[in-house]
């Protein structure tokens, strides 16, 4: 490698005032769809990454998934990006069909205030007729998996020649997915004057040698770790999917004995909405983020530290430096896009000699950047599991007695109302006991005291599942279930509805087409206001419900799963559900 930049991310910690997105020298149009999505400052492998790209350096970066690296490449891609060629001008390489619709979808998002660039995900399992008909009207960029890249290229479907940018995204794991020669071949195949950057989580000598053959001069990057975390706090992890976040979060709330709290988001939006339900749950909570003024910031922070406030809800950057001994309690919503960070977070609380606890949510996605953590702050984090129906119910109760052993110290409020109950008992005919029923009733108000049924279906990791979807090239297996229900139907349940303006049309082109499934597979359909009725089946292998939980319609992730009839949050027929990616 000619040159190394070694970025000590805790430096950019130090210094976050100074360094935003805008300082980065990014387009005017992608900094607005930062704002949209809420970022508040570059993580470090974008902070280190993006001026050298805009620079149009050729570039190896070292990091992990959930660093941040998409954007990292995507939005100095997409600030040079010139629209309205017909050949593609950026191509991203990624190892599964997975990893290249994130990808796809990341650009989208960031792409949202230019005009005029499309984006197209081209991975194997695919039908080909979408793709073609796309890649002749004319994209900008392609992000794809090398086999079905190299298909099109042998079948003349795919014009490189006016490629300005390419993209390795997790180089390793393409390597070991078998896909070198191909990822060889299309790096020699393409104008020799195109930038490249190579992002790897390790770097083995193929990678090295690929770089020197094929890059050009690039500046190598990588993300030092060098972190340690307080003894005195005591490290957990919940996984729970995306959309079982706020629950998990009230059930922790409700059997914790926490004093003070800081929930950390990724995002400033997040932040809004958190502390809003946090809110209509009966919790004091409010927002600290970027985007609040000083003085705001202030009152927020002296409201917790009196008690006047119980959580706040902040962004990496708001709870910077925050030094509040009453925080007993920090739980990453959301966990950080660098180790460093997540250092930083559970710092807040065990302060002044105090002990203090950080749980962290993970969704089943999430593994490799709770092993990153644990690898960096050397610290195993043990597992907890979602506090259940009767934990919660077991606390209610015992809050409840000690309100009522509170209550009785107060001799003489005791003294005036036993003349009321003693007044009520006298006219009335009626038990002391029932009269102390009753007034739990009205003390009560409308919450149940108690919670009635389990709702949350436990959540496991994800254990490399997406690893043999599109396994080497010209994409042999992974159809291998295509089979006829012969007439025997289930009934499935799928997230989009009229809400989304959903027609059967488009349920049974999304299924038909990601899940191999042919027209007599389907059986009656039902569009409801939030979700849609689907017979499909019932023989439906688990892979093809696998990839059919992870179709999209209408931007949507529709989240199949068997109708157990019920509301909603039954248990899935799935036993890993698939969280949708954030923002
Ligand atoms: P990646 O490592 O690219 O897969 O990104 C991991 C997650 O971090 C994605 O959900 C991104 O949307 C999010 N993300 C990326 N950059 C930032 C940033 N600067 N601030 C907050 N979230 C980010």
């Amino acid at each position: 490698m000619a040159s190394e930049t070694p970025v000590d991310s805790a430096e950019a910690e130090t210094t976050p005032e100074k360094l935003t997105f805008a300082d980065l020298g990014l387009d005017a149009a992608v900094l607005k769809a930062l704002k949209d999505v809420g970022y508040e400052t570059p993580s470090a492998i974008q902070a280190a990454t993006i001026p050298v790209l805009l620079q149009g350096r050729d570039v190896v970066g070292l990091a992990q998934t959930g660093t941040g690296k998409t954007a990292a490449f995507a939005l100095p891609v997409l600030s040079q990006m010139e629209t309205g060629s017909k050949n593609p001008q950026a191509l991203v390489l990624a190892p599964t069909r997975e990893l290249a619709l994130q990808v796809c979808e990341a650009f989208e998002k960031y792409a949202a205030h230019i005009k005029g660039v499309s984006v197209l995900p081209v991975y194997g399992g695919q039908g080909y007729g979408q793709q073609l008909s796309a890649l002749r009207r004319g994209v900008d960029v392609i992000v794809g998996t090398p086999g079905r890249i190299m298909d099109h290229l042998d079948k003349g479907t795919l014009d490189l020649s006016e490629l300005k940018f390419l993209v390795l995204d997790e180089a390793d794991e393409m390597l070991k997915m078998g896909f070198a020669e191909d990822v060889e071949t299309i790096l020699a195949d393409t104008p020799s004057t195109k930038q490249v950057a190579l992002f790897s989580a390790t770097m083995p000598a193929q990678i090295r040698r690929i770089s020197a053959q094929y890059l050009n001069d690039p500046e190598e990057i990588t993300v030092k770790t060098k972190t340690t975390t307080s003894a005195n706090i005591t490290q957990r992890y919940l996984v729970v999917s995306y959309q079982q976040k706020i629950d998990a979060l009230t059930r922790i709330l409700e059997v914790e004995n926490f004093e003070g709290m800081i929930v950390f988001t990724r995002t400033k939006n997040e932040t809004e909405t958190v502390a809003e339900k946090l809110r209509a749950r009966g919790y004091t909570a409010a927002a600290i983020n970027g985007d609040i003024a000083q003085v705001q910031r202030e009152r927020t922070v002296n409201q917790l530290k009196s008690g006047k406030l119980d959580i706040l809800v902040a962004t990496d950057v708001a709870a910077r430096g925050l030094d509040v001994e009453r925080i007993s309690h920090v739980v990453n919503y959301d966990l950080p896009i660098d180790t460093e960070s997540y250092v930083h977070r559970i710092g807040r609380t065990g302060r002044a000699g105090r002990t203090g606890d950080a749980i962290s949510f993970v969704t089943p996605r999430e593994r490799r950047m709770l092993t990153a953590i644990e690898k960096a702050t050397r610290q195993p984090l043990t597992e907890m599991s979602l506090p259940s129906v009767d934990d919660v119910n077991a606390t209610r109760l015992t809050r409840f007695d000690d309100a009522i052993t509170t209550a009785l110290e107060d001799t003489a409020a005791i003294a005036t109302f036993r003349d009321v109950v003693a007044h009520y008992v006298a006219h009335h005919d009626v038990p002391e006991a029932d009269v102390a029923a009753a007034l739990a009733v009205v003390a009560q108000g409308d919450t149940p005291l108690l919670l009635e049924e389990e709702t949350l279906a436990p959540q496991r990791f994800d254990r490399d599942r997406d690893r043999d979807r599109d396994r080497p090239a010209r994409d042999g297996g992974g159809r291998g279930d295509r089979r006829n229900s012969g007439g025997r139907f289930a009934t499935y349940r799928i997230a989009v509805g009229r809400r989304q303006r959903v027609e059967p049309r488009q349920i049974v082109g999304a299924l038909a087409n990601e899940g191999g499934l042919r027209r007599n597979d389907f059986g009656a359909i039902q569009i409801r206001q939030d979700f849609s009725l689907v017979e499909l089946p019932a023989d439906l292998s688990r892979d093809t419900i696998d990839r059919l939980a992870d179709t999209r319609i209408s931007g949507q992730l529709i989240d199949l799963r068997l109708d157990q009839g019920g509301r909603s949050a039954k248990r899935s027929d799935r036993p890993q559900r698939r969280e949708r990616d954030r923002d």
